[in-house]
């Protein structure tokens, strides 16, 4: 090949690996929120994922919501979110509401109250160095674990769930997807972890399925907002 055609090759390549750079980079960085449009005719629940941000599963959770345009709401711990940070920008600009599962993740019923309110205070102060003017406004107890103390000494009211997808219990994908479908009704706030993959493929099944059953998603914010009005 001669060499004015080899630098033209060379060239081209160049360009078109630039162009596709690009391209990869401006689909990475722009993320539309999902939309919550909620009927008030049909039934509607809420979403929630426990102990993320998790760099292997919460992706591929997000990736699943997202083609079904499904906003969830996600309890994060404090010390999981260091070295997540992009994650944890990733799913706030999805759309989906973060709420606080305290900093270390303990039992609360075993602290006293000012070790309660340093866990959700240092969570808070996390999420804030990450998303500067964001502010959780749920507390979800580890293990669902709550007492006098834990109600007292949280400034943030306490979110439990009606459903257990029972994700936790490390059972198959169709285990999860039947007592979710099971169980669910009008009004629900279900919770799964996004720190597995069988949920990740529950999931996958789930989301269609109640759909096809008249079902809307909402973040617990929207939801609990429906239920007062
Ligand atoms: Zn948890």
């Amino acid at each position: 090949m001669r060499r004015k055609n080899l630098f033209f090759v060379a060239g081209m390549w160049i360009l078109i690996g630039l162009v596709s750079m690009g391209l990869l980079m401006n689909v990475q960085g722009k993320i539309d929120p999902i939309p919550q449009k909620i009927s008030p005719k049909e039934p509607v629940v809420a979403l929630t994922f426990d102990d993320g941000p998790n760099p292997q599963f919460t992706p591929q959770i997000l990736d699943v919501l997202y083609e079904q345009q499904v906003p969830a709401t996600f309890f994060l711990v404090g010390q999981q979110m260091e070295g997540q940070e992009w994650l944890v920008r990733k799913i706030a600009a999805s759309g989906h509401e973060i709420g606080n599962h305290t900093d270390s993740h303990p039992d609360l019923t075993t602290l006293e109250g000012p070790q309660i309110l340093e866990e959700i205070q240092k969570t808070q102060e996390t999420l804030g160095e990450i998303l500067p003017d964001y502010t959780m406004k749920f507390l979800r107890p580890p293990y669902g674990r709550q007492n006098e103390t834990v109600c007292q000494s949280s400034p943030l009211p306490l979110i439990r769930w009606d459903v257990d997808s029972g994700d936790w219990e490390d059972p198959q994908a169709e285990a999860i997807y039947t007592t979710v479908i099971e169980n669910i009704q009008d009004g629900d706030i279900v919770v799964f972890h996004d720190d597995n993959p069988e949920t990740v493929k529950a999931l996958e099944q789930i989301l269609p399925a109640l759909k096809a059953r008249g079902y809307q998603f909402a973040t617990v914010s929207t939801l609990l907002g429906l239920k007062k009005g």
